[in-house]
């Protein structure tokens, strides 16, 4: 029996969250716009016309690169990649061969077991998105096809990995932080629906231990995390059937169908020198200023790895609820504003609500945290009600609910509904005592030590209460009732 494993290259295409094009003035809001309304000669490639580089556009390439650990190159330059396309009217992709921005970074991913991949970056270049090709409008299929140049010159990054993943779950962890680190900086708003993030996998597969790399082949068309995962886990079964049955991988490009959950040959893999790629003449050479460069690494935010460390050794949270907290950077900053100023307690309280109570709404309802009906400001006065012993966590809960229903803030709630906890030991005493009257056999029961039977009688008394007797008071009094201390 030989044991083969995979190994996952990825390339992974990002859409820079800029107003305007790479090289020309037109917006970049063109998905879902009537087609053809965001374009311009430069983009629709016409003679006489002249590229000019979005500053901005730039300026967030850099900022990737410097999150993702990469070294910047002091120049870089544009070339043109060369092939016929419908979708490309210039008949040439402006991108970056020889000389791209930026080498050797890397990214630490977290897989489910709690360790941590490192995932080397080969390099980032940027380049110019192509149009889009139409087949149908509505649910009519053509016979013809219709072209919408609306997102050609979009600017995008190339994040190119090295061949660094072993499996379909390391390729799915890569891709989540990588995202990850792309949204919290604002490169990218990377919402693959909208076709802002898209990811070409190359994999090949060798027998475990072996060095050399196996013949790799391309796989396109992967428009989700899942569709990634699925993808690989079909074609390393795919390429091991060959290789056992004393076959030949064949380097091609494949493309992956999500309907039939299969993966087909689309065509032989090109090579480089296909795309006759040289130097554009109507661009200079792009530097990398220093001083510049120093500024966009300080206005850097925090990034993903370092914001969750800080959650556990400031505020003493789990790591699993560092990890779900730090999920995106909106609900980072959601968290930091509630728990800030809060006791390490008070704060893992808030830490607990919005993992279970509130990110069930935000996620049973659709509603964007940035919309929630309760502000971070609610969040902290409730940890606090609770912390400091006014609601019981049960109260806490109930609170919650109508603060969710009513956008209303808890303190309000509280005294309005007349829901605070009861800490008045004499008013406890006599629910006590008549929840003792009322079930003799628990009481019984737990004189002679059966202390399960405890339970009986504590509800009883929250029963009596409505649910608002401090539960350490009724179970000390309980005690203190039933041994006569
Ligand atoms: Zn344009």
């Amino acid at each position: 029996m030989k044991f083969y494993e995979m190994v996952i290259g990825l390339e992974v295409h990002c859409q820079l969250a800029t107003k305007t094009k790479l090289f020309c003035g037109c917006a970049t809001d063109g998905f879902g716009a009537p087609a053809n309304s965001r374009v311009c000669p430069v983009c629709t490639g016409q003679p006489g016309v002249l590229p000019v580089l979005n500053r901005r556009a730039v300026e967030l390439a850099f900022q990737a690169a410097l999150a993702l650990d990469c070294e910047l190159a002091k120049t870089s330059i544009f070339a043109r990649k060369n092939y016929f396309y419908p979708d490309l009217p210039k008949a040439y992709q402006i991108s970056q061969y020889e000389e791209p921005f930026s080498v050797n970074g890397m990214l630490d991913c977290s897989l489910k077991d709690g360790s941590t991949k490192r995932v080397r970056i080969h390099r980032i270049h940027l380049e110019e998105d192509a149009g889009k090709l139409l087949h149908s409008i509505g649910a009519e299929e053509l016979d013809y096809s219709l072209v919408d140049f609306n997102r050609g010159g979009t600017p995008l990054i190339e994040i190119v990995s090295e061949p660094d993943m072993r499996g379909s779950e390391q390729a799915y962890a890569y891709l989540t932080a990588l995202k990850k680190v792309l949204q919290y900086v604002g490169v990218s708003r990377c919402d693959m629906e909208k076709g802002e993030m898209r990811c070409d996998a190359n994999i090949s597969v060798r027998q475990a231990g072996a060095e050399k790399l196996g013949t790799r082949a391309e796989i396109k068309n992967l428009n989700s995390f899942k569709g990634v995962r699925d993808a690989l886990e079909y074609e390393f079964r795919r390429q091991t059937e060959i290789i056992e049955s004393g076959g030949r991988i064949i380097q091609e490009t494949r493309l992956w169908d999500s309907a039939k959950m299969a993966t087909f040959s689309m065509r032989s893999k090109e090579e480089a020198h296909d795309y006759r790629y040289f130097p554009d003449p109507d661009l200079v050479p792009m530097d990398a200023d220093c001083a510049w460069v120093g500024q966009l690494k300080a206005a850097l935010p925090e990034l993903p790895a370092a914001r969750r460390s800080r959650f556990i050794s400031e505020y003493r949270l789990s790591s699993y609820d560092a990890e779900v907290l730090t999920g995106d950077r909106a609900l980072a900053d959601f968290f930091d504003a509630a728990a800030k100023g809060l006791s390490v307690e008070a704060a893992k309280i808030a830490a607990n609500f919005m993992n279970t109570d509130l990110l069930g709404k935000l996620n049973a309802t659709g509603t964007p945290i940035a919309r929630s009906p309760v502000p971070p400001g609610n969040l902290k006065a409730l940890a606090i009600l609770i912390e400091n012993g006014t609601l019981s966590s049960k109260l806490g809960k109930d609170v919650f609910a109508k603060m969710w229903e009513t956008a209303r803030s808890p303190d309000a709630l509280v005294s309005e509904l007349g829901l605070s906890q009861v800490l008045d030991e004499a008013q406890i005493k006599a629910w006590v005592d008549s929840a003792l009257a009322g079930n003799a056999r628990a009481a019984e029961d737990l004189k002679q030590g059966k202390e399960r039977a405890i339970g009986a009688i504590v509800g009883a008394v929250m029963k009596l209460s409505k649910g608002k007797a401090n539960p350490a008071l009724v179970n000390r009094l309980i005690k203190e009732a039933v041994t006569g201390l």
